[in-house]
């Protein structure tokens, strides 16, 4: 007899896990596929000599919802990790995000009144006029000059690979700026690291799913195609890229991809004090280097870093982040548009939204995603 899944879920990552959970809950049937050969997507963490190694880069969970908070908690007990990145430009040393410690180390001065002069003398020396166009405009209308050159032009124009001017503000957004010496990454009130690792929240968020690694959805369309299919399903929920499920017919989407190079140092104890330090240079062709253990206060003997390379994506290569200009969302309201008019498939996640989404969006689009479902049930 061959078995009908409710759901086809394409992408085991953290959307299509809380989306499979939810549903498996309310008896509905999933199968779940990924092309990679392991579960959860880029907070995928794998044990290193004793180690939990953010595979895919650093992530650092952090919400203000409530509910977000407290439905991770249910699969996994967090540490009191606090994000304090430092920036490394050229022999200078500062503290992130920009807040008094940054800019009593850039200037010599300690007081908040002495930093807001500065600042406010740079912005005016630099007469932008009405609202900042692009990201160097805001990032210049907000700190002044110093900060961006120092701290933000190298590392973004090597993250995204284009000029500050021809970027969008958004993009730094995430970035607080405080006159307080506080180094919180973030403003969120909720924040901190699974303890032993993701992966195990999106094994336990899958269980009770049918799950197959290694299984590219292309094939199954094939297979769909040549009859020769062993299961069926009613619908899917696709968290792949968008424009790779329309085959590109309207054009390619612009992703920013990553290379990562993971280091096992033996006998090294402590190699740079901190969980992620950023190389803000232009020059230096890595953006961060990772410290693993930091993220759980970690006493073991040995350490594991990562590097953090941006490159340009080109067909085959992981899509880390979609590049949100004005060309690529309209080239993706145009695939939304054929999205709406697909029967039966869902689209969600960062590559089938084609939007910036941090961990805590991810989980409350994927239950309000549900909700809808449930609703038109
Ligand atoms: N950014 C920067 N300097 C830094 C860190 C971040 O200018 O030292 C800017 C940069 O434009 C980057 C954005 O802030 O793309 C967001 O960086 P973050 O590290 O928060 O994002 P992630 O890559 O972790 O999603």
């Amino acid at each position: 007899m061959m078995i009908t899944y409710d759901y086809l879920i394409v992408g085991a990552g953290l959307y299509g896990a809380v989306f499979a959970h939810e549903m498996t809950k309310k008896g509905r049937h999933c199968l779940v596929i990924d092309r990679r050969d392991h579960i959860a997507g880029n907070i995928y963490t794998k044990k290193w000599a004793d180690i939990d190694v953010h595979w895919y880069g650093a992530h650092i969970f952090h919400t203000s919802n409530k509910n977000v908070w407290d439905y991770v908690n249910e699969f996994a007990e967090f540490n009191n990790f606090v994000n304090s990145p430092l920036a490394v430009y050229k022999d200078e040393l500062y503290n992130l995000p920009f807040n008094m410690n940054t800019f009593s180390k850039m200037w010599g001065i300690r007081t908040p009144d002495e930093a807001k002069k500065i600042i406010a003398d740079q912005i005016a020396a630099e007469k932008i006029t009405g609202d900042a166009k692009n990201l160097e405009e805001h990032a210049i209308s907000m700190v002044g000059r110093d900060v961006y050159e120092k701290l933000i032009k190298g590392y973004t124009e090597k993250q995204w690979g284009r000029d500050c001017s021809e970027l969008p503000a958004f993009i730094i957004k995430r970035l607080p700026l405080r006159f307080t010496y506080d180094n919180n990454y973030f403003n969120d009130r909720y924040q901190g690291i699974p303890i032993g690792g993701y992966t195990q929240i999106v094994e336990k968020l899958l269980e009770g799913s049918h799950v197959m690694l290694g299984v590219d959805y292309r094939d199954i369309k094939e297979k769909q195609k040549s009859k020769t299919l062993d299961f069926d399903f009613k619908k899917i929920l696709y968290t792949g890229m968008i424009d790779e499920y329309f085959d590109y017919c309207l054009g390619e989407l612009e992703y920013r991809s990553l290379r990562f190079e993971h280091a096992l140092l033996e006998g090294v104890e402590n190699y740079q004090g901190n969980a992620v330090v950023n190389y803000t240079e232009r020059q230096v062709p890595y953006t961060r280097i990772i410290e693993h253990k930091h993220f759980d206060f970690g006493k073991q003997k040995d350490t594991v870093i990562t590097k953090e390379y941006p490159k340009s994506w080109v067909k085959g290569d992981e899509p880390y982040y979609p590049v949100n200009n004005d060309k690529n969302n309209e080239l993706y309201q145009r695939y939304s548009e054929l999205a709406y008019k697909e029967e039966n498939v869902i689209f969600g996640g960062r590559l089938g939204k084609y939007r910036y989404y941090d961990m805590d969006k991810i989980i409350e689009a994927a239950l309000e995603c549900v909700g809808k479902e449930v609703d038109i049930q």
